[in-house]
């Protein structure tokens, strides 16, 4: 099996057809390593843009690419049927975040109009795996790492007037996977781009549920156990929404607590996750009233598909 360390460059383009702004892929660069990781071919493509004959300044400074280069370079469909008669057989593709597959996806569909031309074979996030690594020998990262922290941490020398060039991101990736490779875990990371749910699922955007009859949201999560004695409690109003909380009023039949409660419905592609709130009876005082402590919120996910 090979690897593939890929990196796409992208210019951010006024599209009239759209009539936004879109990340259109630059350059296409790759490094292909063999199963021992030495190098063994290297790639690099300059797409000519199908919508401007003017790079942003900001993109030109930061990758060097100028506009006759980029003029000189060949449509999308064509680099990337390039880059993946290039990749060939048996291998694993690796990006830093999937940030270069969110652009690859959009870019297949506004300039090929197939959104099936961005299944790259079986991938693994870098990022991801790194991060994993890294969180195994107790440095876990609340935030996404850069490449270029990344490298820092493994004492990766790169110049850093030549970041942001395909080729040589790719080169950093492929010396960050050297690194920090253990076969047993990589391979739990790697997943198949042409499985139908793949972009699907990355594609898909978290959000909060509006309307408490969603088809996704399973009734038992909707329901409240009273703080005192932990019966399931029967509401007594209809709900209501300030976003993203629903409250309503509480009555528990078992020892006669009236309280308050809310509660948020986070959608995700596969799920729901809701998150909950009780608060003290409203007998007393509104501002005397406390929402009970953390241990007592409770968290709970249920299979929508
Ligand atoms: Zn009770």
């Amino acid at each position: 099996m090979n690897y593939i360390l890929m990196d796409l460059e992208w210019n951010d383009t006024y599209c009239k057809k759209l009539k936004g702004f879109v990340n259109e892929i630059v350059e296409i660069g790759a490094v292909k390593l063999d199963e021992s990781f030495n190098e063994i071919d290297r790639f690099s493509q300059i797409v000519r843009s199908a919508l401007t004959k003017n790079l942003s300044s900001r993109f030109k400074e930061l990758t060097g690419i100028t506009n006759e280069q980029m003029q000189n370079g060949i449509p999308f469909a064509e680099a990337l049927d390039k880059y993946k008669k290039w990749v060939g057989e048996d291998t694993v593709t690796l990006t830093w975040s999937n940030s270069d597959l969110h652009t690859l996806y959009h870019n297949c569909v506004d300039f090929i109009g197939d959104p099936k031309a961005a299944e790259i074979g079986r991938y693994v996030d870098l990022q991801k795996y790194f991060q994993y690594e890294l969180s195994l020998i107790g440095k876990n990262q609340k935030n996404q790492i850069s490449l270029a922290n990344a490298a820092i941490l493994f004492g990766i020398d790169f110049e850093s007037e030549t970041l942001h060039r395909a080729l040589d991101d790719s080169y950093i990736s492929a010396a960050i996977l050297r690194k920090c490779y253990v076969k047993e875990h990589f391979e739990k990371f790697i997943i198949d781009t042409s499985n139908s749910e793949f972009y699907e699922r990355m594609m898909y955007k978290v959000r909060y549920i509006n309307d408490i009859s969603d088809p996704s949201i399973n009734k038992e999560q909707l329901n409240i156990n009273c703080p005192k004695c932990d019966c399931k409690a029967n509401r007594t109003s209809a709900w209501r929404l300030r976003k993203p909380w629903f409250h309503s009023s509480f009555f528990c039949e078992n020892c006669g607590l009236k309280f308050k409660a809310a509660i948020a419905l986070k959608k995700f592609y596969d799920r729901v996750e809701v998150k909950k709130r009780v608060f003290e009876p409203s007998s007393r005082p509104s501002s005397q009233r406390k929402s009970i402590p953390t241990e007592k919120i409770k968290k709970s996910a249920v299979k929508t598909k």
